[in-house]
This record gives C-alpha cells, structure tokens and sequence, in this order.
C-alpha cells in the first residue's frame, strides 16, 4: 500500500491499465470480445428474474423470492454476461436470457470498479 494517495493513485491507475492491456490482448489471442459493463448491483440483482436482492459481502449465497438459489459470485455472472449481452446485441431483458446458464466461456466481460 502506497501512504502518498496521489502516487498510490497513478499507481493503481498503472496497474489498471496494465491488467486492461493484457486482457483485450489475450481475449484477442483467443477470438473474443472484451466488453466493459456497469458493475453496480451485479451481485444483488437475481439473475432469473431482476429482483434486487440486498446482501453483505459476507453472504456468499444468492437466495431469491422467486426460488432462484445461486452461488453469489456466478449469479453475479449471469447479470455481467446479460449486460455485456444488451451493450452487444441492444437487445431486451428477454431476448438477453436466451441461452443464459449455458455458456459463460463465449464471452469475456470485463466489470471494471
Ligand atoms: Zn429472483
């Protein structure tokens, strides 16, 4: 940990950069696509059916009104793949689900913050 927060900053700025660089050269390397999306509320969106469920990062577990039981982290996921999916395509919540839970591989998303 940097004690100066400026140099701390253009630090992590650097190492932001860097890790971005190595990402978009690889995914090329291997034919896909990186595709930055808005990370807010990807863990605590549910998946199946877009309640916002509230959770501490403590709780590792999805659990949804609508019975939808996930892993928190491969829950969030399928929200990031859905975005990068709608930034892709443009196209509705519906269309967007197709196929969700079938292939995370096909796309590289990238959740930047
Ligand atoms: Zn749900």
């Amino acid at each position: 940990m940097v004690k100066n927060k400026y140099l701390a900053k253009s630090i992590n700025d650097a190492g932001w950069n860097l890790f971005l660089n190595t990402l978009l050269s690889k995914a090329e390397e291997v034919g896909k696509e990186v595709v930055e999306v808005d990370p807010r509320n990807t863990s605590q969106l549910c998946s199946e059916c877009g309640e916002l469920v509230p959770k501490k990062l403590s709780v590792r577990v999805h659990k949804c009104s609508c019975d939808y039981k996930e892993n928190r982290d491969i829950n969030a996921a399928h929200n990031i793949l859905k975005r990068a999916e709608l930034r892709i395509n443009g196209s509705d919540f519906d269309k967007s689900r197709q196929g969700l839970g079938t292939d995370l591989r096909g796309l590289v998303s990238l959740e930047a913050g």
